[in-house]
């Protein structure tokens, strides 16, 4: 493990904000592979996993998310690195958490919002 490969993208952290912060509070701040406990002070070590790799799905109840430890989520992204290698182009590691895209999580959270209204 090198640099900081989940941490210091400021538009990882942007993006990040909104499903993590909810992950949070419906989870116990444990390590869903290593059983890892986390507190306040490493916090940041602890990161939200999507199980579809699909992180545009971040349905309410959370069902979608699994809270890793950085550890644990660079292994799950090799598991499916190698999965996939050789078989599709579309399909790369980091696609669901850590892409560089121009995420806005502000417009998810209104469709979300606007969908509890209903
Ligand atoms: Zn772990
Ligand atoms: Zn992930």
């Amino acid at each position: 493990m090198s640099s900081d490969y989940y941490g210091t993208s400021a538009a990882y952290a942007r993006k990040e904000a909104g499903y993590r912060e909810k992950a949070l509070k419906i989870y116990p701040w444990v390590c869903g592979r290593c059983s890892r406990e986390f507190v306040y002070s490493n916090l940041r070590e602890l990161t939200v996993h999507h199980v579809d790799h699909d992180h545009t799905n971040n349905p309410e109840d959370g069902s979608n998310w699994e809270l890793l430890c950085l550890f644990c989520h660079d292994h799950e992204h090799e598991k499916y690195t190698e999965a996939e290698n050789g078989q599709s182009s579309l399909i790369r590691a980091g696609e669901d958490d850590h892409q560089a895209a121009t995420f806005n999580p502000f417009a998810d959270l209104k469709a979300m919002m606007e969908k509890g209204k209903k």
